[in-house]
């Protein structure tokens, strides 16, 4: 049995001065997650501030949106692993579709960064997902089954059992068309299919695949009743606070049920 993990990406929104009170009013609503696992992904320049309206039972983890795959040096604007970690991050998205549509990350990107955030302890939330054209023209499960195999490539098994899986085609992200549930399944039992064949059942017993596209606190009960579907990685519907506390709610009745 997997903990669900629903993690919260703030995009770029929010600023540090809103991210404190955001967050205390956030647990106000929810002031433990148990038994799911919650995780907010706020910028860099919030994340103090987050960490700060946190209480210190710490009910919520925190994530990077991304990282720059070398320790430290002239990389101007990038941010490391070990700044992410010394922050009091845990988790760190990578390969966002945003990243790689407005900012040509490619594969091979992704898979230096999975490895550096392993590196250093974080546990990378690998995201994948066809474009529209590749859903519209059959070739969805060959362009997540490349991003998955090229995203974790060299990876042993004990590292892959670090790994988060977000599955979030890109026609439903921030559209307002999430996938069906059957959908979402397709995509996630050949993801898992995928893990066990290339590193064995035991190593990614415990891998959580996520779906991210559109949720809302109208479908995440569908959603996360499906017993292949392990969390979900939400975007717009985080970032009001009432709205993902619901969100989070929904997946603690399901936990508990
Ligand atoms: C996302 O950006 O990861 C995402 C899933 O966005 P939204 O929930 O807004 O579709």
């Amino acid at each position: 049995m997997r903990t669900l993990l629903i993690t919260g990406n703030w995009k770029m929104n929010k600023t540090a001065s809103e991210a404190e009170p955001f967050v205390r009013r956030l647990v106000e609503l929810v002031p433990k997650a148990d038994p799911v696992e919650v995780v907010l992904a706020p910028p860099f320049t919030a994340i103090q501030a987050a960490s700060q309206g946190l209480p210190a039972s710490r009910p919520f983890g925190l994530a990077g949106q991304d990282l720059f795959w070398e320790h430290q040096g002239p990389f101007t604007g990038e941010v490391s692993a070990s700044m992410l970690k010394d922050l009091g991050c845990s988790y760190v998205i990578l390969g966002h579709s945003e990243r790689r549509q407005h900012f040509g990350e490619q594969d091979e990107d992704v898979n230096r960064k999975v490895r550096a955030a392993l590196r250093s302890g974080l546990r990378p939330i690998l995201c994948l997902g066809e474009t529209l054209e590749q859903h519209d023209t059959a070739h969805g499960q060959d362009a997540v089954t490349q991003q998955l195999m090229r995203g974790l490539e060299g990876l042993s098994q004990e590292d892959v059992g670090n790994v988060t899986v977000a599955y979030e085609p890109r026609w439903a992200i921030g559209t307002g068309q999430p996938a069906t549930v059957d959908q979402a399944e397709t995509i996630h039992e050949l993801l898992r299919q995928l893990l066990v064949k290339n590193w064995g059942a035991e190593a990614v017993q415990q891998v959580r695949l996520l779906y991210g596209g559109s949720v809302t606190p109208g479908n995440t009960k569908e959603l996360l009743s499906s017993s292949i579907i392990d969390g979900a990685l939400v975007g717009g519907a985080c970032l009001d606070a009432a709205v993902f506390a619901s969100i989070i709610q929904i997946a603690r009745d399901l936990a508990s049920a």
